[in-house]
């Protein structure tokens, strides 16, 4: 993906205000200089999430949840980075710089969109026309209002009927080849992929056709099930059946059920369960798992209860242990014997299937049933065994709850401890704060000023010899001032934006987020203080730096000049 110019993120961030946007969608209350509600990201009853509309951020106390318009956009509705940006640019009526667009977005994918539009309004129109695979849908109580939401359609018998009606000419012939619909033979000659099958259109997270999944209506036939091959706009490992229908279904998704077919999830639907979606194909990759978490909080994978059932559900299980940030849950559902989903909630109805889905297995459960399926655990060898099989995948588990209490359960098990993360292990003794640490402590504090209040850098007049000083924080703290003087008007939000994909992004987050203790009008001094003090040490460093060489080396006759003046100035400063 082409990148967005840093500075047309400033300027819609500048452009957008954080309070109308949240406040559009969660009610804002507006107290002292912020505002708060109730936490859109977990449940709570009373308000810890803050809105700030002079640093344009929010932040949630309660979960930690945080950030700039964008990434609101991105969790609250969903969206991708790109659209994000997309849709804050179209409210504030600017216009994504055009080389970036053409990039995102070239005429040739519109044109593949499009073709694949056409394809699917074809198939509509023929499954209007064939009785058969009408009575397939109507034999299985999907209704007139489903097939129109899920785009259902039906690709004749023969092997050119989508050819002959829309292959008008090559350029078309060739759009229809690239996004998969049709096969070509040894000869070369191209024909139709799908052919007498009731068609199940994929939608891309914006409700665009990207693919098509196909069933045999004779079941002799097969395969039974055939998809589009991937292609520029389609990565199965990336997609899921049915999300697109779930997201416009739902205003706030509270699960989601992950069912192995397209019929299962329209069954689902059908029947008042509109949360289902189904993977293509493939098994749960951890893109999907991220996909389904950044949709909702809680994830019930339904799997056959054979064999193969489990093992899908185990390779379930891999790709979402390291997704397993605090406040998601996950919960395995093995189903009877010869049913699916589709069957079952025909008998059963939704609430029936929904008790099935309260008596799921949560996935601390499941992972230690599978870990331990063929150890015996009365002896030390199978304790060893399971430990040894489980610490790899406890290490993937994010920092939390959610790890501690699985490590817990481990050594309760085993009598054999997982090691937490290195960030989790327990700071080192308490000891008196070093040189060292005081020093990191000024630079930190220098940083969270200016997420306060980014206009202090304004203040500074370069050149800057604290660059010069080793420690760490610095570099980091160089670049902040060089992006404020760049654009003195910047927002924290926006600044915070800057460094979304580096891993310092957390920390300034944090510091953001900070209620500074003190007045607000004694910060200038405090900043200022600071960089003083971080001008002294950086002219210390240098003078010890002469005093080392003098002692092993000598000093030249510039080194003398330079270390007379740095000692006359330490002395004028000092006083
Ligand atoms: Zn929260």
């Amino acid at each position: 993906m082409a990148r967005i110019p840093d500075a047309f993120i400033d300027d819609l961030l500048a452009r957008t205000d954080i309070v109308e946007l949240i406040g559009s969608r969660v009610p804002l209350k507006r107290q002292g200089r912020e505002y708060s509600a109730r936490c859109p990201f977990h449940d709570e009853r009373s308000p810890s999430f803050t809105v700030s509309p002079t640093k344009q951020f929010y932040h949630c106390f309660g979960c930690g949840a945080h950030g700039t318009a964008i990434s609101f956009l991105m969790n609250y509705d969903r969206l991708e980075f790109i659209d994000a940006i997309d849709e804050l640019a179209k409210r504030v009526g600017m216009e994504i710089p055009r080389d970036t667009q053409q990039r995102n977005i070239n005429p040739d994918s519109q044109d593949q969109y499009a073709a694949l539009e056409a394809a699917s309004k074809f198939f509509q129109r023929q499954l209007a026309l064939s009785e058969k695979a009408r009575a397939y849908f109507e034999r299985r109580g999907v209704d007139a209002d489903t097939w129109a939401r899920f785009g259902l359609g039906y690709a004749p018998d023969g092997f050119s009927a989508l050819r002959d009606a829309l292959g008008t000419d090559e350029r078309r012939m060739k759009l229809l080849e690239r996004v998969g619909l049709f096969s070509r033979n040894d000869k070369g000659h191209v024909y139709d992929k799908f052919r007498d099958r009731v068609m199940f259109p994929i939608h891309d997270r914006r409700g665009r056709t990207i693919a098509f999944g196909g069933r045999v209506l004779d079941p002799e036939d097969s395969p039974k099930y055939l998809n589009s091959p991937e292609t520029a706009l389609f990565h199965k490992g990336r997609e899921l059946y049915g999300l697109w229908q779930v997201r416009q279904a739902n205003t706030r998704i509270e699960r989601l059920i992950v069912v192995e077919g397209y019929m299962d999830v329209i069954a689902l639907f059908q029947h008042g369960i509109p949360q289902a979606v189904a993977t293509l194909g493939t098994a749960t990759t951890p893109d999907h798992a991220e996909l389904l978490f950044r949709n909702a909080p809680d994830v019930y994978f339904c799997f056959d209860g054979d064999a193969a059932g489990r093992r899908a559900a185990s390779k379930a299980m891999e790709s979402v242990l390291p997704r397993m940030k605090d406040g998601r849950q996950a919960f395995f559902l093995f189903l009877p014997d010869g049913e699916d989903p589709d069957s079952l909630v025909r008998h059963e109805g939704a609430s029936g299937f929904d008790t099935r889905l309260q008596h799921a297995t949560p996935l601390s459960q499941f992972f230690y049933d599978d870990m331990g399926k063929d150890v015996n655990l009365s002896t030390l060898d199978g304790k060893a065994r399971l430990a040894e099989r489980a610490k790899p995948l406890l290490a993937q588990i994010p920092d939390g709850a959610f790890g501690d209490l699985m490590r817990q359960r481990l050594t309760e098990i085993t009598g054999v401890g997982a090691r937490a993360p290195e960030s989790q292990t327990p700071q080192v003794r308490k000891r008196p704060a070093s040189a060292q640490t005081q020093k990191r402590s000024l630079v930190r504090g220098v940083i969270a000023l200016l997420l306060q209040q980014p206009a202090l850098a304004l203040e500074l007049q370069p050149p800057y010899t604290f660059n010069a000083l080793r420690q760490p924080g610095i570099p980091l703290l160089a670049e902040l001032i060089a992006l404020i003087r760049d654009r003195p008007e910047i927002t924290v939000g926006a600044l915070l934006e800057h460094f979304a994909e580096r891993e310092e992004s957390t920390a300034l987050q944090k510091l953001a987020s900070q209620a500074l203790p003190g007045e607000e009008s004694l910060w200038r001094d405090e900043f200022l203080d600071a960089m003083a003090q971080l001008e002294k040490q950086t002219l210390q460093q240098r003078i010890d730096e002469l005093l080392a060489k003098q002692r092993e080396a000598g000093l030249d006759d510039h080194d003398k000049a330079e270390l007379r003046n740095l000692l006359q100035t330490r002395l004028q400063t000092a006083r």
